[in-house]
């Protein structure tokens, strides 16, 4: 049996790649899908009451290491080198049970802030798959290759386990995770490109994040990092390139020729001083397919959407002087953008759409007052994740805050005891 979300006050969707902004209306769902939007006769539906709410796409974070909320505020005053150095030391010690707190950890606060997909990549990816399954998320993720902490070998049987636990799944989505330029050789880098030919998977990279990166890039392998990606035939429509903030105009063309994928982490690169402009006007212009994630819970240090789509905006207007970015962009990217990332028809409130969807709680003073004509500018520069009431994914009430928030607030404080347990022996 479906469901019938009934009277919902507001529904933002995209219809063509343009946004509308539907007025009292209800919502079927069935079999994970959306099959109606408008005024629709009782069925044999499941109603929920959707007045006094606004009702939009889930939220796609499009990048993040999910298990590291575990290193919340543990080393957070340091530039990103350092940084990294520091979180490795402790990464080297880390066991399932811990990743699966962390996992966990993050879960729940993503599905508790209307996060309805997330993109991950961390040591693990298995334990944190089905900690995502176990709370009903969709998630794109798979081992990592980092030479700097295991061997690619050993990383490549672990890819292929992976793919054959979750290649079938719904709800997960195997991927390969790389690191950087800096933390994989060019031999692995190019064992990769192989490995997502013959296992037909997308690939996740950190790229350009730093001056550091670039410099060290022209001095090794005479090329800009995207440039020498592209040399090893690794820039293609199936690659995610995470971060950006240190591109130039030929490596932009690189990209759009390609049909690659980017993703911007605002707040991440703000608080890890990486500085640099991620080129949203450019790539947006150019028709790449910008997405937005919150990075780690160790380098932003919410997972919280809401935050990241402003943040989004507020950086490039600061970076370019420029209200040329709006919060449609950013809207953009975190819904429709994010699911087109993962393959899905989604980001959309429309018959045919994957039923993906969060409900805000127009009672909230942060969306008051609430018109067509300013309700995404109140969901992009003022709601947070606390004003979300009820999230769906694959046509499944995952989280119901009048059945579900004093649960899982108290298995965050708990698990929250145990990872100090961990953690206070690198203090
Ligand atoms: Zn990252």
């Amino acid at each position: 049996m479906g469901y019938l979300l009934r009277n919902c006050d507001f529904v933002i969707t995209w219809i063509n790649n343009e946004l509308r902004i539907l007025r009292n209306v209800d919502i079927a769902i069935d079999n994970g899908l959306i099959v109606n939007v408008g005024n629709i006769a009782r069925g044999t539906y499941e109603e929920i009451d959707c007045s006094g709410h606004a009702v939009i796409p889930g939220l796609v974070n499009a990048h993040t290491h999910t298990p590291m909320s575990l290193l919340r505020g543990f080393y957070d005053d340091a530039e990103l080198i350092t940084w990294l150095n520091k979180m490795w030391s402790v990464e080297r010690e880390l066991t399932r049970d811990v990743i699966s707190l962390g996992s966990e950890l993050s879960i729940i606060e993503m599905v508790m802030s209307g996060t309805t997909a997330f993109i991950d990549m961390y040591h693990y990816p298995d334990v944190t798959a089905s900690v995502a399954l176990r709370y009903g998320l969709r998630a794109a993720l798979g081992p990592t290759f980092i030479d700097t902490l295991r061997s690619p070998a050993l990383v490549e049987n672990e890819l292929r386990n992976f793919l054959s636990m979750y290649g079938d799944s719904s709800l997960i989505r195997p991927i390969i995770n790389v690191h950087s330029i800096y933390a994989v050789s060019r031999d692995t880098l190019l064992r990769i490109k192989d490995l997502s030919n013959e296992l037909n998977l997308p690939i996740q990279i950190h790229a350009s994040e730093t001056r550091d990166e670039v410099y060290e890039s022209k001095r090794r392998f005479g090329m800009f990092p995207v440039e020498y990606l592209n040399s090893l035939g690794l820039i293609l429509s199936k690659t995610q390139l995470v971060h950006l903030g240190w591109v130039t105009n030929w490596e932009l063309s690189i990209i759009a020729k390609a049909n690659a994928r980017v993703t911007h982490a605002p707040t991440s690169n703000m608080k890890l001083a990486t500085a640099g402009h991620f080129p949203m006007r450019e790539l947006i212009d150019m028709g790449v397919t910008v997405t937005l994630g919150t990075d780690g819970p160790a380098s932003n240090n919410s997972l919280d959407m809401f935050r990241e789509m402003k943040m989004a905006v507020l950086l490039q207007r600061h970076s370019y002087w420029d209200v040329g970015i709006k919060a449609i962009h950013a809207f953009k990217a975190a819904t429709i953008n994010g699911y087109k990332l993962l393959g899905l028809n989604g980001g959309c409130i429309n018959n045919g759409c994957v039923a993906d969807l969060v409900l805000l709680d127009l009672s909230s003073p942060r969306l008051q007052p609430a018109r067509d004509d300013n309700i995404l500018s109140n969901i992009v520069y003022s709601a947070d994740g606390s004003d979300v009431d009820m999230v769906i994914v694959d046509g499944k009430v995952i989280y119901d805050r009048s059945r579900d928030y004093p649960v899982l607030r108290e298995r965050a404080r708990n698990i929250g005891e145990r990872l100090n347990d961990f953690i206070r022996k690198f203090l």
